[in-house]
């Protein structure tokens, strides 16, 4: 079991003088918290918090992940808050146990294999500061060494979210030898027998190999004094997940992967590296196509190294490594590398890729004095853009930041987001504007009654999304046009006395195409938007013809006000540009709750909603409306007054509706027996707060009884 001193020992090897005392009242408190708690193997709890401190100090790591490490588990597993922890150890150290906190608290059930990079991403995404990430990697490697202790299918279940998900991310991240243990374990435990078969007969090509591997070594190093070159040569088996992998993916027996040990030559300098690679070529001879420069061209994990690969001694294949000791310790440590160096070009711009954070922190790291600074600014500022969330089976999907249940629902399917009706996340319900979080739950409620809405258009954030709402809303318009087109041309002819079913079929086509339409339907829908009027059409049928009179309009005696403000202020569902006109009977006005009715041909009326006269037509031709963003437009409404009949009643009603900021379109007066004046008007309003306040100047007028809108009906 590690101890204390371990942890601070490991410190001081590579921060000597520092103060380590929040390592020891983490230690404390952790003791504390996790009293009486034991692992499945039966050791105190408290030995896994030192194991995962103690990871973290040998990846060199700043104190408060250190501190972080021995605390990780206590808000999840005791009584501790995060307040608790922030008060005690500040806020850095509480942050990082929040975060895996966080990340403990999801788990990737998803067998799904195509789905792995995505929780990879997500697992990085909430892993907001790099720290929280390396915390977790320590905590699941000391699992991953103690899984023994955990029931057999738990087991392979942890196994293989390791395999799939931490040991990546450990590579990534440039730290080889984690990747290489988690591997490892998670094989053990995934494919025992195979581990088990394969260990021996690794075992068993190591053993006779070994004055081979010797051999090799003593004549590389002979051959790099001889050109006066210092150098370290190691002979090491490749990690055994590694030499399976190899095996499952070429197909290949044990006895053609020729690489089982990996020779590495470690030299002072970049360019020695460059030379120590020419004496080897001189040495056996190189397979073409195998030599990789990742000195000038590193990984995008940071990762460099000359590799080759030569027929060695006894015509036998050998891969060699190349390279100094700085990038040796990268290719262990990877990024827990960076902070033990403040000099030496490790990365290049060059090598653009998904992963440019990387880059990015070691430029930071230039900018810094002292590589302490450097752990304590790296915020992970990584997909930033992206949000991860699973959908209710756990397959993980990635959005752009902000995105909603609409997205969600058409990244499902096109019908699925023509008919989102609402969304659960976390099981709670929630408004279709909400913008996920990483690592949330989202359901889609649908509903055969729910249709797309051109609001929605405001708050999707992907581009699939918003095609196909503007899709959706393209063909109901043109539905919709084309049956109101319908309408009113059929109207027109028969008030003309033409057959329009006859001319449909015989002649619709020909006269479209002289009114430059591709089909008759579009001249239809045509129509039906307002485009062109149905007397057109029948204008061009006569063409030719001898002029007949046309019938003529009955004038409206409203038609002044009605015409000023038909097409404004009104927003038809899934409906543009067609005749709208306010029913004459009940004056809506902005406010108002309203329906609309497709009429035949004249467009469509919008009416109260407790208008009597909607309630009595076809339920069939109604269409949902709403006011627009109504700036200049003004209504028309209706108002009765009712006052005792003096001098200067109407004089004094029309100053008030004036200084309301109105205009009378009508005014009416008339005395009932009992002497009182019953003034109506019809005056024009913005909407219904402005009408409000007018009636209300009005009632409180000397002799004023009465003032009220006229109720429709
Ligand atoms: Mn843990």
């Amino acid at each position: 079991m590690i101890r204390l001193n371990d942890i601070l020992d490991g410190i001081h090897s590579y921060l000597p003088d520092t103060d380590t005392s929040l390592i020891e009242k983490a230690y404390i408190y952790s003791a504390k918290v996790h009293a009486g708690q034991t692992r499945l193997s039966g050791e105190p709890y408290l030995s896994h918090c030192l194991a995962t401190a103690y990871i973290l100090a040998q990846l060199h790591l700043d104190l408060a992940s250190i501190a972080a490490g021995l605390l990780h588990d206590t808000v999840e597993d005791t009584l501790a808050s995060l307040k608790e922890l922030e008060d005690m150890f500040g806020k850095d150290v509480a942050q990082i146990v929040d975060g895996v906190t966080k990340l403990s608290r999801i788990s990737f059930e998803s067998q799904i294999q195509k789905q792995a990079e995505n929780t990879r991403k997500m697992v990085l995404a909430m892993s907001k500061d790099i720290r929280v990430l390396l915390v977790k990697l320590a905590d699941r490697l000391h699992n991953m060494r103690t899984l023994e202790y955990q029931k057999d299918n738990k087991k392979v279940k942890i196994a293989r979210e390791t395999l799939d998900i931490y040991a990546p991310l450990a590579g990534r991240l440039g730290i080889g030898w984690i990747k290489s243990e988690l591997e490892d374990l998670a094989f053990l435990h995934i494919y025992p027998e195979e581990h088990q078969r394969l260990r021996k007969e690794v075992d068993a090509r190591l053993g006779e190999a070994k004055a081979y591997v010797d051999e090799v070594k003593d004549l590389i190093a002979k051959k790099m004094d001889d050109f006066g070159l210092s150098c370290e040569v190691v002979g090491r088996p490749k990690h055994i997940y590694s030499i399976f992998r190899k095996m499952r993916t070429r197909k290949i027996p044990l006895e053609e992967v020729y690489d089982l040990i990996a020779f590495r030559i470690i030299m002072k300098s970049a360019k020695d590296c460059y030379e120590a690679l020419g004496i080897v070529h001189s040495l056996w001879k190189p397979i073409p196509g195998r030599f990789k420069d990742y000195i000038s061209l590193p990984k995008t994990n940071m990762y460099q190294s000359l590799h080759t690969t030569v027929i060695g001694p006894q015509g036998k294949r050998m891969e060699i490594q190349i390279r100094t000791e700085q990038m040796d310790l990268v290719a262990n440590q990877g990024i827990a590398a960076h902070w033990l160096y403040k000099e030496g070009k490790i990365v290049s711009k060059d090598n653009k890729h998904q992963f440019d954070w990387l880059f990015e922190l070691t430029e930071w790291q230039k900018e810094l004095d002292d590589p302490r600074e450097f752990i304590e600014s790296v915020k992970m500022d990584l997909f930033h853009n992206e949000v991860y969330v699973f959908s209710p089976k756990g397959e993980v999907y990635e959005f752009p930041r902000g995105a909603t249940p609409i997205d969600f629902a058409y990244a499902i399917h096109t019908e699925v987001g023509n008919h989102c009706a609402g969304a659960k996340v976390n099981g709670r319900i929630v408004p279709l504007k909400y913008q996920f979080n990483n690592g949330e739950t989202v359901e889609i409620i649908t509903s055969d009654k729910h249709f797309p809405n051109r609001d929605w258009l405001k708050f999707v954030k992907t581009s699939r999304a918003r095609a196909r709402i503007r899709q959706w809303i393209k063909n109901t318009e043109r539905q919709n046009s084309l049956a109101l087109g319908r309408d009113l041309c059929a109207r027109e002819f028969k008030r003309h006395r033409l057959d329009f079913n006859d001319f449909m079929k015989n002649k619709g086509a020909e006269i479209a195409e002289a009114l430059s339409f591709k089909t008759p339907d579009d001249m239809l829908i045509a129509a039906g938007y307002g485009k062109i009027a149905p007397s057109q059409i029948i204008r061009k049928l006569r063409a030719g013809q001898p002029e007949e009179q046309e019938p003529k309009e009955k004038e409206s005696k409203t038609k002044k006000f009605t015409e000023k403000v038909e097409q404004e202020g009104i927003l038809i569902h899934g409906l543009n540009d067609i005749l709208i006109h306010l029913g004459r009977c009940c004056t809506p006005i902005p406010g108002d709750e309203v329906v609309g009715y497709i009429t035949r041909g004249r467009g469509v009326t919008v009416h109260r909603e407790n208008c009597a006269n909607i309630k009595k037509l076809d339920p069939d031709r109604r269409v949902e409306v709403t006011w627009a963003n109504t700036d200049n437009t003004t209504y028309p409404a209706r108002i009765r007054v009712s006052a005792v009949d003096q001098k200067g009643i109407l004089a004094a009603v029309s100053n008030a509706i004036s200084a309301g900021e109105a205009n009378i379109l009508e005014a009416k007066v008339s005395t009932t027996p009992d002497y009182l004046a019953i003034l109506d008007f019809v005056v024009d309003v913005k909407d219904r707060p402005q009408l409000r306040k007018i009636l209300s100047s009005i009632r409180r007028l000397e002799n004023v009884k009465l003032a009220k809108r006229v109720s429709p009906g």
